[in-house]
């Protein structure tokens, strides 16, 4: 640590994302064959007729899930499907992970089995290899870590960086779901800690829960795209809520966009939860996060292709970069989109 006679800088006046821009904004790349370092939902490495995609992610216990009510084999199964679904967000195929955890002592050698039986659940439905990993002890919880491997035709690749003005943006299946999951589960939590005696109400919300405790990542989608032969022009995962991940394609293309409220796809039991907490359901489709859908531009000549598509929906347009970044409302009002995390680490605003 540096001495404290200087001032420190609190992380939460960078946020998350200032303080990645921070580390890593002087770090170059030395080799020709890294297409793409920082700065995407994964690494791109060019091995001549295919490249390699990599990206990795880190599961911390009371930061990004609470054992009270998450079962192990849907942690490990979330664990490497939050992974596939940067993965599929580069329109690649996830092919190996490796797998790396942190154990404290309250872990029996049955509780860590438990996390694998969902692991290697989910190599089996997303056809992957489980190559290699790390285990070591931790004083404090449990820490997964698991890095995903997948592979792509260069020309496959959609980046983050590349929509371009008048590209139409689409999101597949619906949003806010796993945010209202997540909110069902800590007002059950709540409810259990001041009365030990009580059983948690859960039944009927089986969606919502779903959503929140065992995600699943877009395969489908990548596969659907290629079979209408469709490329993106720019696509990400979302992970930390539609208005992160939009700001986060306008900032790195250079574009501003314009989406509609009444356009954004969110499911009745999201909205009938989101209600039940006298919530906007708006608010948790564009700032909840952990919906592992994804969000695409298309160029206006492949609208036709996907326009009656069940599962792919037209939310908007890119616009010049001078528009900013703005929501349409159902009254009319336009309003700034914000990127508003709901980890202390994401407290920024932009
Ligand atoms: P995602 O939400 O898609 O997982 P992140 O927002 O976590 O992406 O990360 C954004 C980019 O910053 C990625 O390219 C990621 O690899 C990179 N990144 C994040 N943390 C670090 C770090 N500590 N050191 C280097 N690169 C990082
Ligand atoms: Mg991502």
């Amino acid at each position: 640590m540096k001495n404290d006679q200087k001032k420190l800088t609190e992380i939460s006046e960078l946020g998350e994302f200032g303080l990645i821009d921070q580390i890593t904004k002087d770090v170059k790349t030395k080799h020709k064959n890294t297409l793409k370092g920082v700065g995407d939902d994964a690494a791109v490495i060019d091995y001549g007729n295919t490249c390699s995609v990599v990206t990795t992610d880190l599961l911390i216990e009371g930061i990004h899930f609470n054992l009270i009510y998450t079962p192990l084999k849907h942690l490990g199964y979330k664990a490497v499907v939050v992974n596939l679904s940067d993965i599929y967000a580069m329109n690649a195929i996830p092919k190996q992970i490796t797998v790396s955890i942190a154990i404290s002592k309250k872990f029996a050698v049955e509780h860590i089995e438990e996390i694998y039986e969902g692991i290697k659940l989910a190599c089996e439905v997303y056809n992957i290899d489980l190559v290699g990993g790390d285990t070591s002890s931790s004083l404090t919880g449990l820490t997964i870590s698991v890095t995903a491997i997948g592979e792509a035709n260069k020309e496959d690749i959609v980046y983050r960086s590349t929509a371009q003005n008048t590209d139409i943006i689409c999101v597949t299946g619906n949003l806010g779901g796993a945010y209202m999951g997540l909110q069902l589960l800590e007002r059950e939590k709540e409810i259990f800690t001041a009365n030990p005696g009580t059983q948690p109400k859960l039944e009927g919300y089986d969606y919502i829960l779903q959503r929140q405790l065992k995600p699943e990542a877009r395969k489908d989608m990548v596969e659907l795209l290629k079979e209408l032969k469709i490329t993106p022009t720019a696509m990400i995962d979302i992970s930390d809520g539609l208005s992160s991940e939009l700001l986060h394609i306008c900032k790195n293309s250079n574009v501003g966009c314009k989406i509609f409220q009444d356009k954004i796809p969110i499911d009745l039991n999201t909205e009938k939860m989101a209600k039940e907490f006298k919530m906007e359901p708006l608010i948790a489709a564009l700032n909840g996060g952990e919906d592992y859908e994804l969000l695409f531009t298309l160029n206006g000549n492949d609208f036709d292709k996907i326009k009656d598509h069940a599962l792919i929906h037209p939310i908007g347009h890119i616009t010049g970069q001078k528009n900013g970044a703005v929501l349409i409302s159902e009254a009319g009002q336009a309003i700034p989109l914000q990127a508003q995390g709901w980890n202390p680490l994401k407290k920024e605003k932009k």
